[in-house]
């Protein structure tokens, strides 16, 4: 099912080969031990919860968890503020973690949250994003992991949503002409 006004992007069987091919990727970059994801909620659950399974099918020992943020889209550009809802309750000092987004636009979010574990006490932090969109001049370092790069389009389907629609979609869809609404 293709939502109105929007166009396959990405489909189903490209998503679960890039999900392979990054589970291979973070396996071969880890340490030992326990890894630790946490996924930012809501847009990483689809992305979270297929590439955990493929970590785990591989003989990865996981710890998850949920962290749940709120950037104020219209004051991003000028105050950078990104807050956080809800927080994790795993104690990850020492741990190794890693941390899982939907997509890399403006990189504030990542680059705040990546703070947020640093105080923490995280031992090593990396960052695997699903969609990295292009953005000349973006705040912080570049994640460790992108699954695909894209456009500057909006996107909805695979935990990506418009106003809570269309997370479910099993593929990724483009809207066509830019910005919703
Ligand atoms: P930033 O990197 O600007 O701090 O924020 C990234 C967040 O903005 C993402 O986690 C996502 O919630 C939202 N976002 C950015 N671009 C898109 C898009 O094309 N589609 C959707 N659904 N959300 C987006
Ligand atoms: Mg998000």
């Amino acid at each position: 099912m293709t939502p109105a006004e929007y166009a396959l992007l990405i489909s189903e069987p490209r998503i679960a080969g890039r999900v392979r091919d990054l589970a291979g990727e973070i396996i071969r970059n880890r340490g030992d031990g326990e890894l630790c994801l946490i996924g930012l909620m809501k847009g990483s659950f689809m992305f979270m919860a297929d590439l955990s399974r493929e970590l785990s099918r591989r003989g990865v020992p996981l710890l998850t968890d949920v962290m749940t943020v709120s950037s104020y889209r219209e004051d991003v550009r000028s105050s950078g503020r990104v807050s956080i809802i809800q927080d994790i309750t795993l104690d990850i000092k020492g741990r190794d973690v890693l941390l899982i987004d939907d997509i890399l636009d403006s990189g504030l979010t990542l680059e705040t949250v990546r703070g947020h574990l640093h105080v923490k006490g995280a031992a090593k932090i990396s960052v695997c994003v699903l969609l990295a969109k292009e953005r000349p001049g973006r705040a912080g370092p570049l994640p460790e992991y992108t699954g695909f790069s894209i456009g500057t389009e909006f996107v909805v389907g695979y935990g990506l949503d418009m106003a809570g629609k269309y997370r479910e979609l099993p593929a990724i869809y483009a809207l066509d002409g830019g910005s919703p609404g």
